[in-house]
């Protein structure tokens, strides 16, 4: 028999029931590559009856495969609360709901509602940061990787800048500090030593050219033992004294003292801010627990500078993000820290942890046990310094679980060879996709 010709054409698949609030488009094309895909495997001999049902199941799965955004919800069960490759900073859903009515519709974005003329968009966060720290003036800009270029490409293309040896970082995704600056056309010139730097060290290589003296957070690395760097302060004195700008890249800045003694020789952005140093910036999406974003806080004669740069047209945010980081920062003011879910994992308690473990325990069909652990922030951020954390470790194989987990979306970790949820991350609106993932981990191996 010919089993090509037993296939059912287009159009009488068009006609089975339960299509008929398909979009139509979309369907013809799930039919035809599920048909080519039968063609394929009767071509190959795999194949030796045509079942309806089969070619139905095909493409009920590949219509709704077309109907999926690439971009998908995951739970993040790693335990590391700033997880570059998961997004980074979780944002409150309510924060979208509630910027979603600006950002939707018309907006003032750069209109002045008071004089009836054009406005500045970059008024907006600037105002609302003012706020918040008392700085002098603030611009947003796409990420701290732009607000790095666009410092350095405004006060220092053509001229030197200085940095500390033991401070030229490298953060995941290729960004190199040395790169960054040839690229914005500024000259590096490294001072120090990889573990140590003196102020001194700066003073020295300030010449006619120097235009800016450059401290980097040392991101995702430490130097222990015989080290020492200058600080911000001498740095900024040193460059007041010198008619040059500093500046510091602080990579992640947070407000609220930190749990864990995650503060220590990590100070807080009101702390750095009141050594008011000319320039800095950090990430919107780091500790500060936003949308991605650069923020870059300073003497407003510099701001001025920035904003006259043509490149900042580049790097400019649109109104998704402005509408989203100002709700951020109102939090901020309204010190409704439990609405910045960063915030609210990093501060979860142990005894939350464990209360969360034990619920979850008992409503998961896969035998698991409570066990203390240890996590770490994550993100670029706080390097080496764990926090405490309460993970569930399922019983089975771990790489079995680990790969039939990630295929439902939910993203753990191995630890001494067990597969684990670590609660650091997750919540309680979470549970409901792992019961429901780990009931059809049960059901497959029946
Ligand atoms: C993370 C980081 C950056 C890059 O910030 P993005 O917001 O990811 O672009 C730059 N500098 C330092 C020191 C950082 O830690």
């Amino acid at each position: 028999m010919n089993l090509y010709r037993t296939l059912p054409s287009v159009d009488t698949i068009l006609q089975w029931p339960g299509f008929e609030n398909h979009n139509r488009e979309l369907l013809l094309r799930a039919i035809r590559k599920s048909l080519d895909k039968l063609r394929c495997q009767i071509s190959q001999g795999c194949i030796d009856v045509i079942d309806p049902h089969r070619i139905r199941r095909e493409i009920d799965a590949f219509y709704q495969y077309l109907l999926t955004p690439s971009l998908q919800t995951v739970v993040n069960a790693t335990g590391v609360i700033l997880h570059t490759n998961l997004g980074r900073a979780p944002i409150d859903e309510s924060f979208f709901w509630e910027s979603g009515r600006i950002a939707a519709g018309y907006c003032n974005l750069e209109y002045d509602l008071a004089s009836g003329k054009r406005g500045d968009r970059h008024l907006h966060a600037a105002e609302s940061l003012q706020e918040l720290f008392g700085c002098e003036d603030a611009l947003i800009v796409n990420n701290n990787a732009a607000a790095v270029f666009l410092i350095l490409n405004t006060f220092a293309k053509g001229k030197e800048a200085i940095v500390s040896r033991g401070e030229l970082v490298e953060i995941g995704g290729s960004f190199r500090i040395p790169e960054v600056m040839a690229a914005s056309g500024a000259k590096l010139v490294e001072v120090g030593t990889t573990n140590k730097t003196r102020i001194g060290d700066y003073e020295a290589a300030i010449g006619e050219e120097t235009a800016l003296l450059m401290k980097v957070h040392k991101s995702n690395y430490t130097i222990e033992g015989f080290s020492a760097e200058a600080t911000m302060e001498e740095i900024s004195a040193l460059a007041r004294e010198r008619g040059v700008i500093d500046y510091y890249d602080l990579g992640s800045a947070y407000l609220p003292e930190l749990p864990w003694g995650l503060g220590q020789g990590e100070p807080s952005l009101p702390k750095i801010l009141v050594k008011a140093p000319s320039l800095l910036s950090f990430s919107g999406d780091k500790l500060f627990g936003g949308v991605q974003a650069g923020i870059i806080l300073g003497k407003k004669p510099l701001i001025d500078r920035l904003k006259k740069n043509q490149i900042l047209r580049m790097f400019r945010v649109d109104k998704v993000t402005l509408a989203l980081l100002e709700r951020t920062i109102l939090a901020y003011r309204k010190r409704e820290y439990e609405k910045i879910p960063v915030l609210r994992l990093l501060f979860a308690s142990v005894k939350q942890l464990e209360k969360r473990a034990a619920t979850l325990k008992e409503r998961l069909p896969i035998p698991a046990e409570i066990l203390p652990s240890e996590t770490y922030v994550g993100g670029g951020t706080l390097p080496n310094r764990k926090i405490p954390t309460v993970v569930l470790a399922l019983e089975g194989d771990p790489e079995k679980l680990e790969t039939a987990f990630r295929a439902q979306r939910i993203i753990g970790r191995i630890e001494k060879d067990r597969f684990v949820l670590d609660m650091r991350t997750v919540e309680e609106g979470d549970f409901g996709q792992i019961v429901e993932a780990a009931e059809n981990v049960v059901r497959s191996e029946e």
